[in-house]
């Protein structure tokens, strides 16, 4: 099949690295450069990514389970740092990863999808530049950290001080002085309090994760509370009746939005962050040589980037595999339902968190892969444990002692 994979993120080569293996691969990238979020611009203006972001998951669970990063870094290097480092060595260990699977020759750079349009025998692709391509199948690998969900608040037009989202974020000292709103608890927020509690005068943080509290009990210029419902000018009405004034700065840290402008609403419906109808997260239920790789969030993305698109390699060579069009559909809208009757939101059927495991262990069962190493989830459990037991300095754990990749390089 020649299939065309749109974005050179983490995504996009997993699913190539996977896929050459049977079929001929064609990457498209809008920007002029691999990596995705990683490969940072220099005024970092395009990316949620800021100056002193480091992983907030060790490299030896971030990296893909078929390359490791080991091999490519010192481990001789303060602990800390080899494990959770600096978005830059993220992308030196794509860039790497890159050449290891000769994906280079394969990527058209600049090169922005603007259309795919289905065909009878299979799709038509619009690029930005005027120019048309096609391919028998399409695996959309764009990435959903780029469209800021901004929460629409009553009076918000009246506020006259400045309102961010964490993707506009990029150093404490914008916040000097300043009495600022932040609302949010989700990875980003919780290092964005951290680095902004050094300059602020106050911070009040708006959430309900549950590490919130005692994060906050070590930084002293951070109060709790609940949400904000509105905003008089500059004070900000909150959900119990309080009204604080003088806001200088709000930032949101609340998410971002999927979006596939290239593709026809009827293909693909986004209704409040959910993506459907697709199967298994994965692939378009309406046409099944359409497929997502990296939709599911809260996640260990890398390693689920690769298992999804070991899962698509299998049904693209054994299309018997896949249960019957209407059969997928019911499956579609069961997951759904399922979701919803837990009284859980829509825009949350894509929030994975400790169901990873079990979607993980679905798709490799579906599409007999062979089974992710027992250290994975063994080191995922233990991550996940630092996290809750100390969620404001988890980085500085030992993290698996002696874990196996945190050996000299052969
Ligand atoms: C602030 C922040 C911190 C994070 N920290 C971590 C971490 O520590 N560890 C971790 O594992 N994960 C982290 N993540 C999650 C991260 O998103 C994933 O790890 C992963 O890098 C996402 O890869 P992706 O390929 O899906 O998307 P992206 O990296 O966004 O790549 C999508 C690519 O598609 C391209 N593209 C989009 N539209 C088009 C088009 N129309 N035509 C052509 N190309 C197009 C884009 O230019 C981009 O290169 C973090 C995310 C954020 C926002």
């Amino acid at each position: 099949m020649d299939i065309a994979i749109i974005g050179a993120g983490a995504a996009g080569l997993a699913a190539a690295s996977v896929l050459q293996r049977d079929h001929k691969i064609t990457l498209y990238e809008q920007s002029a450069q691999i990596g995705g979020l990683w490969n940072a611009d220099a005024k970092y203006e395009k990316t949620p990514i800021y100056p002193s972001l480091r992983t907030n998951l060790p490299m030896q669970l971030m990296q893909y389970p078929n390359f490791d990063y080991a091999r490519l870094f010192d481990p001789s290097e303060p602990e800390e740092l080899y494990n959770y480092p600096s978005y830059t060595r993220v992308l030196s260990y794509l860039e790497a990863f890159t050449k290891e699977h000769a994906l280079s020759q394969k990527i058209h750079l600049n090169k922005k999808i603007s259309r795919l349009a289905p065909v009878e025998e299979g799709w038509d692709l619009h690029f930005a530049d005027g120019q048309l391509g096609s391919a028998d199948a399409v695996v959309v690998c764009n990435g959903h950290y780029s469209e800021p969900n901004l929460p629409v608040l009553e009076g918000i037009e009246t506020f006259q001080g400045r309102i961010m989202h964490a993707k506009d974020y990029q150093k404490p000292d914008d916040f000097k002085g300043k009495q600022v709103l932040i609302w949010g608890g989700n990875a980003s927020a919780l290092d964005l309090v951290r680095e902004i509690n050094t300059t602020a005068s106050q911070i009040f943080w708006c959430g309900h994760a549950t590490s919130m509290s005692e994060i906050a009990a070590e930084l002293p210029q951070v109060r709790i509370k609940s949400d904000p419902i509105g905003f008089e000018g500059a004070t900000v009405v909150l959900k119990s009746g309080e009204h604080l004034n003088d806001i200088d700065t709000v930032l949101f840290c609340t998410g971002y939005r999927y979006s596939f402008p290239f593709l026809d609403p009827d293909l693909v419906e986004v209704d409040d962050n959910l993506v459907a109808p697709l199967y298994r997260q994965i692939l378009s239920v309406k046409h099944p040589t359409l497929a997502f790789i990296g939709l599911p969030f809260l996640v260990i993305p890398f390693p689920m980037f690769l298992i999804q698109s070991q899962w698509l390699r299998a049904i693209l060579n054994a299309p018997g595999r896949l249960p019957a069009p209407s059969t997928m559909h019911l499956e579609s809208q069961r997951e759904i339902k399922a979701h919803l009757r837990l009284g859980k939101l829509k825009r949350h059927f894509h929030r994975l968190g400790p169901g990873q495991v079990q979607y993980l262990k679905q798709l490799i069962d579906d599409a007999e892969l062979d089974p992710m190493p027992d250290d994975f989830f063994t080191l995922l459990q233990r991550i996940q444990q630092l996290r809750q037991d100390y969620p404001s300095d988890y980085r500085r754990m030992a993290i698996y002692p002696p874990y196996p990749s945190h050996q000299p390089p052969a």
